[in-house]
């Protein structure tokens, strides 16, 4: 069928949306008509840097209404309302171990730019175009997903507030619930207030946390933690971090989530620890870092590398909807919703802090 897409061509730079072709769903697979789809960090990373195939779409928070299922595909029928979270292979000893997102075939699945098999749904003028980026590329009117990276979206709630879900938000809610397993009256620092920062503020809030210290260089967005449960806010433009939180905790905190990839902040992450505390990072450093293995062992302090939250989304999204349905996890707080069309505002706006969690929607799509 004919489709409108994004679309990456040679270079770098924002994609242009154009008319595109899209293969029928293939056995296991569903094809979903967009209603939303949440612009994220690794949608503009891989855009804007000489990173991954071209001609390319990208897009992987997903949200729509199933149109069509293929062969095999029993769980979804059409006019199932989901949402698309990452691609994971579902065999490999890390998914069958209630470990998708650390799963063996993860970097070609999310960012190889086709199925495993080397195909791509999508194509222009009988070219293939390089597709299935986290299994999905759904900025584009409508995409073809594997039915096991769907979840079932409820009825009662807009699907522009769920699509986030399938991956900044559960990344962030899930490094703090999973992860860090952070409970009543413990501490935590989040570097950096973004989508992924702010869902891990809402997520320590809904736990009972006791302090949660956001840090960020842009005060609205240290507003917008306050509001979300932030019980103290830095600027570290304006304030050593580390020595304003060791002022804030006596001996330092229980958790530190960095949400940034600044070399220094990794190192003032981890000068931050409490004993026992542990330090969670969601993305990768700008350079390689000298840690201090001395202090880590002495204090019983660990650092751990966060994929998705470790979150199973059919598992985990759920939950995070009733939270949501409770009133004790705003993540519409996040959201600025663009039209489809103005994809290019949307990252550009994303890019300036202008915009926390951007939403491209779709009108035809209800
Ligand atoms: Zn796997
Ligand atoms: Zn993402």
């Amino acid at each position: 069928m004919r489709i409108q897409a994004a679309v990456c061509r040679e270079g770098t730079g924002f994609p242009q949306i154009e008319a595109l072709d899209l293969e029928p769903p293939r056995a296991g697979e569903i094809r979903v008509r967009l209603a939303a789809v949440g612009v994220c960090h690794t949608d503009i990373r891989v855009a804007t840097r000489p990173m991954g195939p071209r001609p390319m779409v990208l897009g992987h928070e997903g949200a729509g209404v199933v149109e069509e299922v293929g062969e095999g595909v029993g769980e979804f029928a059409p006019g199932d309302r989901v949402l698309m979270s990452y691609a994971f292979c579902g065999v490999c000893v890390a998914c069958r171990h209630d470990a998708q997102s650390y799963c063996l075939e993860a970097m070609p699945r999310n960012f190889g730019g086709s199925r495993p098999d080397g195909s791509s749904p999508l194509s222009q003028q009988g070219r293939m175009v390089h597709g299935a980026f986290f299994g999905q590329s759904s900025f584009a009117t409508h995409a073809v997903c594997e039915a096991r990276q769907a979840v079932k979206a409820p009825d009662d709630i807009p699907l522009e507030r769920l699509a986030p879900l399938g991956c900044g938000v559960q990344t962030g809610a899930g490094a703090v619930i999973n992860v860090l397993k952070a409970g009543q009256g413990q501490t935590l620092a989040v570097f950096g207030a973004g989508s992924v920062g702010l869902s891990a503020v809402m997520a320590a809030k809904a736990v009972g946390a006791g302090r949660i210290i956001a840090l960020d260089v842009n005060p609205a967005r240290l507003a917008v933690a306050q509001d979300l449960g932030a019980t103290d806010v830095i600027d570290p433009r304006q304030t050593d971090p580390v020595a304003a939180i060791m002022d804030l905790t006596g001996a330092g905190v229980d958790f530190v989530l960095n949400t940034t990839d600044r070399t220094e902040v990794y190192l003032q992450g981890i000068a931050c620890l409490g004993p026992k505390g542990v330090f969670a990072f969601v993305t990768s450093p700008g350079a390689d870092l000298a840690v201090d293995m001395s202090r880590l062992m002495l204090g019983g302090r660990s650092i751990r590398g966060v994929v998705q939250g470790d979150s199973e989304p059919r598992a985990f999204i759920p939950r995070l909807i009733e939270l949501h349905r409770q009133g004790r996890f705003p993540l519409e707080r996040l959201i600025t919703t663009y039209r489809f069309e103005q994809i290019a505002e949307a990252m550009h706006d994303s890019e300036t802090g202008a915009a926390i969690k951007p939403v491209l929607t779709f009108p035809q799509a209800g």
